[in-house]
């Protein structure tokens, strides 16, 4: 009993250990375990009998497909190989009013700002060529540690069961379908038949390769991105900033959201194939340098990447549909993909309800989901990706480029 300790969450255990195991019991998250079954050579557990949809991933994608699923009635499992939906958070957190009112009422539980102005500065060797503000569109940055458990708990609440800390590490096919999934969980590896999956496992998805669907991305249509949560800052609580500058952010923009009580996301993102740095260096040059956060301090560090690519085509296959980050479903201006990855997640779920309806879960019973996020979602961000193309990273500090950003920032 002796041997073990646990302070801070941090479990250390003595020489007089006699591996009695108490130690596996005592972790709060699981993390010492004993040999699972699989492990041990016996054939691996099957659970939970067979669902009408299972899917991978808790973001704002998945977790509305689940919600809108069970809604209509299917037997759906919402995986999430997190401990915790919606943490730790990798994102800037802006939405638009009107955008998000097509899925819930704005509550100031996972409302950090409401911002109703917007400014953008372009900059060419270090001078400000360009200056752009806006004001009247309302929108929020948002508190997505809790916003997206909020859409699981929805899901939830509808009759989804809703497991964390289980990670699909692989596909069940039979007769060329996907029939279900293989995971992991509490050291178990378990597999779950479903009629349909939907993969919603963001931007390092790989279920949908395992399905034999093309989800490769090009270095320069990846957004590598830093971003500090700072406090402290001097700035207008109501404004949300971007920064168009080739030698701060090469190929991307920075950006200041604000989060209230002089706190903000302050970030950027740099085109993969342009940097000569890390993000994060790039980062600290653009703090230090803006008067109105140079004193403030980073509370938080993030780093991830934003899928600036044309959609995936195809999104279906047989058995299975892609959505949201998985599907490369994000403003290539912008980067902004909650509200696509919420939009794909609601028709991916109503197509599966009308394809299981019908015994037609191929990829052709599936087709009316791809067409309708073409249509719906798809002709604007094929149209920015071209944008993009158009303005390559030293011709962004103009006037037109900035115009359409502006434009395209309004609607994220
Ligand atoms: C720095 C940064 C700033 C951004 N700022 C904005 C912004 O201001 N506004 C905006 O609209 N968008 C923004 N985005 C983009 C936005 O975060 C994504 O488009 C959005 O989160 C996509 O939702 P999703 O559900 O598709 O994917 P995600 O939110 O990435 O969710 C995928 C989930 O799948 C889980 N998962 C992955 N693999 C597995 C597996 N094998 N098994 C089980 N679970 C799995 C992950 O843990 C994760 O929870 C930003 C992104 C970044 C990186």
């Amino acid at each position: 009993m002796d041997a073990i300790h646990l302070a801070e969450m941090r479990l250390t255990v003595r020489e007089t250990c006699i591996e009695c195991g108490l130690c596996v019991m005592a972790c709060p998250v699981g993390a010492l375990r004993e040999p699972g079954a699989h492990e041990l050579g016996r054939p691996s557990a099957r659970v939970g009998g067979r669902y009408d949809l299972v899917v991978v991933g808790a973001g704002p994608a998945g977790a509305m497909a689940a919600w809108r699923a069970a809604e209509l009635g299917l037997a759906t499992l919402l995986l999430e190989k997190r401990q915790e939906i919606g943490s730790p958070v990798r994102c800037a957190e802006g939405v638009a009013h009107e955008a998000l009112l097509q899925f819930l009422e704005p509550d100031p539980s996972w409302i950090s700002a409401r911002v109703e102005r917007a400014q953008i500065v372009a900059l060419a060797n270090g001078k400000v060529v360009e200056r752009w503000q806006g004001s009247g569109g309302l929108g929020y940055v948002l508190e997505r540690r809790v916003f997206d458990r909020v859409l699981a708990e929805r899901a939830a609440l509808a009759g989804a069961q809703v497991r964390v800390k289980t990670a699909v590490t692989g596909l069940l096919q039979g007769d060329g379908a996907v029939c279900g999934v293989v995971a992991e969980w509490q050291g178990q590896r378990i597999e779950i038949e479903a009629g349909l999956v939907i993969a919603a496992d963001g931007i390092e998805s790989r279920v949908g390769t395992w399905a034999g669907l093309n989800t490769q991305i090009a270095l320069e249509d990846a957004m590598a991105c830093a971003q500090y949560l700072l406090a402290g800052i001097d700035w207008d609580p109501g404004c949300l900033g971007y920064w168009i500058d080739d030698e701060i952010a090469p190929g991307g923009y920075a950006w200041v959201f604000p989060k209230g009580d002089g706190r903000a996301n302050v970030g950027l993102g740099v085109q993969a194939d342009q940097t000569k740095e890390t993000p994060l260096a790039y980062l600290n040059r653009f703090v230090e340098r803006e008067p109105a956060l140079a004193k403030a301090s980073p509370v938080t560090l993030v780093a991830g990447t934003v899928p600036v690519a044309l959609p995936c085509r195809p999104l279906v296959t047989h058995g299975l549909m892609l959505v949201g980050d998985a599907a490369r479903q994000v403003d290539p201006l912008t980067g902004g993909g909650i509200i696509n990855a919420m939009s794909a997640g609601r028709m991916a779920a109503q197509v599966a309800a009308e394809a299981l309806a019908g015994g037609d879960t191929t990829a052709r019973g599936l087709m009316a989901y791809q067409e309708q996020a073409e249509r719906i979602l798809g002709r604007r961000l094929v149209r920015n990706y071209r944008l993009r193309e158009r303005f390559p990273p030293a011709r962004r500090a103009s006037r037109d480029f900035v115009r359409l950003f502006a434009v395209a920032a309004g609607g994220k």
